[in-house]
């Protein structure tokens, strides 16, 4: 196979690993396998690269060529990412790697999510035990993948994931859901939370259009195979002005939320700020981001939030029940808690859908560690 004697010395590289869950493909042709981390479920021949940029097929085996390989690794406040119900005022050491599964046209991150190794794939090198080293250093309580799709450097996720639980950390993941339910199978144990982030409201021509994705469908599957095996699901949907901000297709996220993993699932509406190659757009007007809460809530939803709007009045949390405000946030800080210490409302006695206790942060962030 041509493939092997041209990769040899990418073989020698510490960062390039046996890729996990894939399958050889006779059917396509001689040396074509399969890969089965993502939905997009690609057919890649000996030499070539999956959609993602960072899984070639070498000699017949299909590799990751990012394991270690990273573009970034920060310690970030939790509220971040956003998980804003699960262990509430906790420290995170955040990696990235590069590489992306989506071509987001409006990405934050296009710099590490859209390099390739031909445009000069990029990182610094630290083994999953550095990485969990690195995060009990600076005092973090928990770990997350985020910044470009964290399914495509799987193999890394998976074994600094495993680390981290030795260590008493737990593991977060931010996604845009396309990852498959047997990937999620095989984090068994190992993930406690995602954060599942839809664009333009699920809106498949938004999808097709400004994110070539054929179909987001499959993300709902996950969810469900996220749910079943006990992960804390926070869903965001971003709302790009003028051609992702339709309502009825945030109406029928909202219910699909509710009905599937529940009313009082944390729900993000994220305002959209120009980049990459849609500059030309404006910020998301602030009345779009309210029109649409209002639709959420209509269908059900009891936490809905609108994310990137400093000072706005839906950055904090509501008593479901009495409407008292237990949460008062100002960005990614909360400033002032006033839930009991079992995550009560102090007016009504209602408990609140949040996992964990709050614990205060006694220091400012985000900060880059390298
Ligand atoms: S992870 Fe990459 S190679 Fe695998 S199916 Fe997804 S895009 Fe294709």
């Amino acid at each position: 196979m041509s493939g092997l004697r041209m990769d040899d010395s990418l073989l020698k590289k510490p960062h390039v690993k046996p890729a996990r869950i894939w399958r050889e493909a006779p059917e396509r042709g001689e040396g074509w396998v399969k890969c089965d981390l993502c939905h997009r479920r690609c057919y890649i021949a000996p030499g070539k690269y999956g959609a993602c940029g960072v899984r070639k097929n070498i000699g017949g085996r299909l590799y990751t060529l990012v394991y270690g390989l990273l573009t970034a690794m920060n310690l970030d406040p939790i509220e971040k990412k956003p998980l804003l119900h699960f262990n509430p005022g906790s420290v995170v050491l955040s990696i990235s790697t590069a590489g992306c599964n989506f071509y987001c046209q409006f990405c934050q991150n296009f710099e590490i999510s859209q390099s390739r190794l031909e445009k000069g794939l990029y990182g610094f090198f630290r083994e999953p035990e550095d990485i969990v080293l690195t995060a009990l250093k600076h005092g973090a309580d928990g770990m997350t993948y985020t910044y470009n799709e964290p399914t495509i450097f799987f193999e890394l996720l998976q074994d600094t994931a495993r680390i981290a639980k030795k260590y008493g950390l737990f593991n977060t993941m931010v996604t845009n859901g396309y990852i498959t339910p047997e990937a999620v199978d095989e984090l068994e144990g190992l993930m406690d939370a995602a954060t599942v982030d839809f664009k333009g409201g699920g809106d498949p021509e938004f999808y097709r259009k400004i994110m070539f994705v054929p179909d987001p469908e499959p993300i709902f599957e996950s969810m469900l195979a996220m749910k079943e095996k006990g992960w804390w699901i926070e869903v965001t949907n971003l709302v790009v002005p003028q051609i992702g901000d339709k309502p009825e297709y945030v109406r029928k996220l909202a219910r699909w939320v509710v009905e599937n993993l529940g009313p009082e699932t944390p729900f993000h509406l994220l305002r959209f700020h120009p980049d990459y190659k849609l500059r030309h757009l404006p910020h998301t007007p602030v009345k779009t981001l309210e029109n649409l809460a209002k639709i959420a809530m209509e269908e059900g939803l009891k936490h809905v939030y609108i994310g990137n709007v400093w000072g706005h009045p839906l950055e904090d949390t509501y008593c479901p029940r009495c409407g008292y405000k237990v949460v008062d946030r100002e960005g990614f800080a909360i400033v002032d808690w006033r839930l009991t210490s079992d995550n009560r409302c102090p007016k009504c006695g209602y408990k609140l859908n949040i996992k964990g206790r709050y614990k205060p942060r006694s220091f400012h962030l985000p900060v880059p560690v390298f």
